[in-house]
C-alpha cells in the first residue's frame, strides 16, 4: 500500500521525527508511546505502510507474528513476567487515530475488562 505524505509512523520509521526505540529488526520498530497509558506503553509497528492490522495480514502475514514476537520480547525486556496487554485499534470509533498498523503493548499495571 501507498503509505500517505503525513503518516506520521511512517516518519517515526524512516528516522524523520525522533523516537524512543526499545527494538528494532528489518521488519518492525517498537517505540515508546508519546501518552502512556500503563508504566510499560510500546507501540510496535511494521515498517512498511499499512492502514491497520487485518490490511497487514492481508498483506504481509509473517510481520504480523513478527510483531507479536517482538511485543513479548520488549515485555521481557521490561521485567513484565508474562503479564501484558496487546490491542490493535482497528478505526475510528475503535480508538485508532494513526492509521499506520501499531500493536499496543501496555503492562505494569492490573487491567480491567471490558476496557472502556
Ligand atoms: P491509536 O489511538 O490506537 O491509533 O494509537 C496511536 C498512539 O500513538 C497513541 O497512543 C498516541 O499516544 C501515540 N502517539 C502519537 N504520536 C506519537 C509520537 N510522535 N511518538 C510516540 N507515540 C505517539
Amino acid at each position: 500500500m501507498t503509505a500517505p505524505d503525513d503518516c506520521l509512523f511512517c516518519k517515526i520509521v524512516a528516522g524523520d521525527i525522533p523516537a524512543d526505540v526499545v527494538h528494532e529488526s528489518d521488519t518492525v520498530l517498537a517505540f515508546r508511546d508519546l501518552n502512556p497509558q500503563a508504566p510499560t506503553h510500546v507501540l510496535v509497528v511494521p515498517r512498511s505502510h499499512h492502514a491497520n492490522a487485518a490490511e497487514l495480514a492481508a498483506a504481509e502475514p509473517a510481520t504480523v507474528a513478527g510483531l507479536v514476537a517482538a511485543a513479548a520480547r520488549v515485555a521481557d525486556d521490561e521485567g513484565l513476567d508474562g503479564q501484558y496487554r496487546l490491542v490493535f485499534n482497528t478505526g475510528a470509533d475503535a480508538g485508532q487515530s494513526v492509521f499506520h498498523t501499531h500493536l499496543h503493548l501496555l503492562g505494569g499495571r492490573r487491567f480491567t475488562w471490558p476496557p472502556g
